[in-house]
């Protein structure tokens, strides 16, 4: 029996976005009491980081709320980055997590101690606390990737990364630069095309992109969402969004099926038919497969990148200038503002946090190949230690906040475990992750994202990071861990 049964368990859950804030509900609704440590002053993870013109999270607005929060005000399909900032903070006033919660409280290291069954967390100003249970919340998509440009730092205007947005950056009427046509870029030229006096967007790689409707709800609409909120289980349960996303999983795990050819046969026509130029709709259309990158939704980028004020650069940058950016044939591109929009290293997760399990042994060491994490969500030789969108989930595929409260089922079973005393630590082994782990890289290696592109999807090695299987796998997958895969020790 347990040394800690009886005592309440002592829970550190580290960031306050949209997973920390679901774990802090999750474990209020126990009766649990928890800290929320954030590094900066206020909650939002993503939402509060990025802030750049055009930010629309791509999932619908009533998929992208929590499942026990529905929230009859979106002013549209697809929401704003600004709205779900908003929504974030109105659901932590409503829990009462805010007083749970540390501000400017980084944490720096996780240590375990295998005789005590605990972990030490340390903070950036020196700091120590002990906890039986590490919920890591700290995001994906979270430290800005800089290009290794010349010159960069030379640029005597704002050159900035779009997840550090500068405000006082000159745009209206301005000769402003773009590098980067992820779903950030092209969001980007999405809004500001009719702001400048001309935007250059440097495009190393086109992108395909999926057409999607967007509207706006009415007043009308919105009262009626709050009279009647299955109205808004009928969107967020719709075909219109979950059968899309059966589709398209579907599409990426078996890439010559039929879901793949609609998506492909979608994304083809978007281009043929949207770019009237046949220089341009030539710059645009991609070598390599459609979803190979992360698949790009919009509703209006082909008639931003058509506005006379865009042009399409697609030849290689030699070197940045205080004034501009010099292209290898010597073209002259000269800016006011340079906004680069070059992704994220998406390999990071808890990382910089020194994250030490058992008998010493470190994230930095476990992940020296790839980031792993048992189903994405626990790791052999790190006890009690559980991740919300960790390293070979379904991030990308589809609404992360159903990623995360389906992880958070699962996680709070194996708590359970602890909970009833079963013992005080619990961990994966290592043989069933790594048969979960060879499963899952032999599958990632046949989905569309192996196909043959660049992109953050892909470890060091070439091997997609996702999740390989379709969206009822996962809902299969985190309904019940397999506790025969786990060790609870005393
Ligand atoms: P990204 O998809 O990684 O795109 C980075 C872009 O920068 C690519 O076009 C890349 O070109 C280019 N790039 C990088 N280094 C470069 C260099 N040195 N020179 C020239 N070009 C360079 O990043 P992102 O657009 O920020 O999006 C990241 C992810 O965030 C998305 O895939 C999505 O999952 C998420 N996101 C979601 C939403 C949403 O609506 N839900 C919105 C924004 C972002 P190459 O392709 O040639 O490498």
């Amino acid at each position: 029996m347990s040394a800690k049964q009886g005592t309440a368990l002592r829970y550190a859950i580290v960031g306050a976005g949209m997973a920390g804030i679901l774990a802090a509900i999750k474990l209020r609704e126990k009766g649990e009491a928890f800290t929320v440590f954030e590094k900066a002053e206020r909650i939002g993870g993503t939402w509060r980081e990025n802030r750049y013109p055009g930010l629309t999270c791509d999932v619908p607005a009533h998929a992208y709320t929590y499942s026990f929060e529905p929230y009859p005000e979106w002013q549209a399909y697809y929401a704003t980055g600004g709205e779900i900032q908003t929504y974030f903070e109105k659901v932590v006033d409503k829990y009462a997590i805010r007083p749970a919660i540390r501000f400017g409280a980084e944490v720096t290291a996780l240590d375990w101690d295998d005789a005590a069954a605990e972990w030490t967390l340390t903070l950036a100003s020196g700091e120590r606390q002990v906890f039986d249970v590490v919920i890591a919340a700290s995001g994906v998509l979270h430290h800005p990737r800089m290009p290794e440009i010349p010159g960069l730092d030379s640029f005597a205007g704002p050159a900035f990364h779009t997840a550090r947005w500068d405000d006082t950056a000159p745009i209206d009427d301005a000769k402003v630069g773009l590098i980067g046509c992820g779903s950030t870029g092209i969001q980007i030229v999405t809004a500001i095309n009719t702001r400048v006096a001309n935007l250059v967007h440097f495009q190393r790689s086109p992108q395909w992109i999926m057409p999607v409707p967007q509207f706006a709800y009415t007043e009308e609409e919105r009262a009626a969402f709050r009279a009647d909120p299955a109205l808004i289980d009928a969107i967020r349960f719709s075909d219109e969004y979950i059968g899309n996303v059966r589709r398209f999983t579907d599409a990426i795990t078996d890439i010559d099926g039929p879901q793949m050819k609609m998506i492909e046969e979608a994304c083809l026509q978007n281009l043929e038919n949207s770019i009237k130029d046949p220089v341009l709709k030539e710059k645009l259309r991609p070598t390599y497969r459609a979803a190979c990158k992360r698949l790009i939704y919009s509703w209006s980028y082909y008639d931003a990148v058509q506005n006379p004020a865009v042009f399409v650069e697609t030849g290689r940058i030699a070197h940045v200038e205080p004034g501009g950016v010099r292209m290898a044939d010597g073209t002259f591109h000269e800016l006011d503002t340079l906004i680069l929009a070059t992704g994220f290293q998406a390999d990071r997760f808890i990382r910089p946090a020194g994250v030490t399990g058992r008998d010493g042994a470190t994230l930095d060491t476990f992940w020296a190949r790839r980031p792993t994490a048992h189903y994405a969500v626990t790791l052999p030789g790190f006890p009690n230690f559980f991740m919300l969108n960790g390293p070979t989930g379904p991030v990308g595929n589809f609404s992360l906040i159903d990623i995360a409260e389906r992880q958070w089922d699962y996680i709070d079973q194996l708590i359970d475990l602890l909970r009833r005393g079963e013992g005080r630590a619990v961990a994966p082994t290592a043989a069933a992750h790594a048969d979960y782990e060879e499963r899952r890289i032999a599958a990632a290696r046949t989905t569309i994202f192996g196909s043959g592109c660049s992109s953050w999807y892909l470890d060091g090695e070439g091997v997609p990071a996702s999740w390989p299987w379709s969206y009822d796998a996962f809902d299969e997958a985190m309904r019940q861990p397999k506790l025969e895969q786990y060790a609870v020790t005393a």
